[in-house]
């Protein structure tokens, strides 16, 4: 079984020599017991944070132990009564080929069915990424049709199920991204109504005026992926009694300090600004999955995905994921 562990914590940027590499046995196993072949791992922008020695909302990775990570895979090895071997199954396997799971603790491992879903979009827009788009959206912007949003990291695991998520809602739905790719891919394949690509604009305020280029209604809804240049730029465009879903400060997990331009703006447009962790709110789940599992079954939610081969390519895909390389969920292939 080979495994990613993490070997020792960055110093700014994270890097690939942060990880290494480790080959074990799987143990035999315990009842209760179910052994996972992994398919996919799931690379995560959440895991940065987990590289850190302070604690933040989650408990810091410990030195030397495989890497967290979601995993979908099938049951090679049952010790428990609800599951048998081919069980196309997701959970929290980690970075590696194979898991033992104590398949009665809750949470642990879930059945999944791959009828009308990919097994690897259990990862994305049918997994983790895709509940947290679902509870940004209908929980805190709560829209109502005919009203603008705008979400950044738009072509990613997570704003790529906004969109759809949207659209669904009869809003008018506009991306921030990185690059003429990444955008053209937003509006041609996954339903945005515009894409702006932020990478050109040297400061906030030209960013905002192609926010409002893009948005002639102002903003009602934004969801913050990014935060720094991308937020002041989208806060100048919000309209009263507006709300901000703060999911992710992505331009900020190596260490950048992202100080806020207009804080005043939050009183003088009455905004409301609220941040939140999926995890949290796991009484949404089973209602957010079943629309999400909806879109994809029929065609209106069907993101790219990019896949690094073999668990080695792991470190190397997630530091990519962390500067914007991958395009869409980024998964890693284990078979
Ligand atoms: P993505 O698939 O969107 O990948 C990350 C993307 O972030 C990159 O592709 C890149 O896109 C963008 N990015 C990276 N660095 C910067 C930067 N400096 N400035 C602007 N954009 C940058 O990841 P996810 O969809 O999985 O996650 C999106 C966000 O959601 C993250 O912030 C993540 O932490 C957050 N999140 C929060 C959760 C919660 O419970 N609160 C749960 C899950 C995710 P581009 O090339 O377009 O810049």
């Amino acid at each position: 079984n080979k495994q990613i562990v993490l070997d020792n914590r960055p110093v700014g940027e994270a890097s690939p020599a942060n990880f290494r590499l480790r080959v074990t046995e799987t143990p035999p196993l315990q009842e209760g017991q179910v052994l996972v072949r992994h398919h996919y791992l799931s690379l995560d922008p959440y895991m940065r944070g987990r590289m850190n020695e302070g604690k933040s909302y989650a408990e810091p990775q410990p030195l030397g132990e495989v890497m967290i990570g979601g995993t979908v895979g099938e049951v090679v090895e049952s010790r428990h009564p609800k599951f048998k071997p081919g069980d196309a199954v997701v959970g929290m396997g980690g970075w590696q080929e194979y898991s033992v799971v104590d398949a009665d603790q809750p949470g642990a491992l879930r059945k999944v069915d791959t009828t009308h879903v990919p097994l690897s979009y259990y990862l994305g827009a049918v997994g983790m990424p895709g509940v947290t788009a679902w509870y940004g959206l209908v929980k805190i912007i709560e829209p109502k049709a005919g009203e603008t949003l705008v979400v950044s990291a738009a072509t990613g695991a997570v704003g790529s199920a906004f969109a759809a998520l949207g659209k669904a809602r009869g809003c008018r739905v506009v991306g921030i991204a990185g690059g003429a790719e990444k955008c053209r891919y937003a509006v041609e394949e996954l339903g945005f109504d515009a894409c702006i690509d932020y990478k050109p604009h040297p400061d906030a305020h030209s960013l905002s005026k192609a926010v409002k280029d893009a948005c002639p209604n102002g903003v009602d809804g934004y969801f913050e992926n990014v935060g720094g240049m991308v937020l002041d730029a989208v806060m100048l465009r919000m309209n009263a009694h507006g709300r901000i879903a703060v999911c992710g400060m992505i331009a900020g997990y190596d260490g950048q300090p992202l100080p806020m331009a207009h804080p005043a703006l939050i009183l003088v447009s009455r905004l409301k600004m609220q941040g939140f962790i999926v995890s949290e709110h796991m009484e949404v789940w089973p209602e957010a999955l079943t629309e999400l599992a909806t879109l994809v079954a029929t065609g209106k939610l069907r993101p790219r995905e990019t896949i690094a081969q073999g668990i080695e390519s792991a470190p190397e895909a997630f530091i990519g994921l962390l500067k914007g390389r991958n395009l869409g969920k980024q998964l890693v292939k284990l078979i």
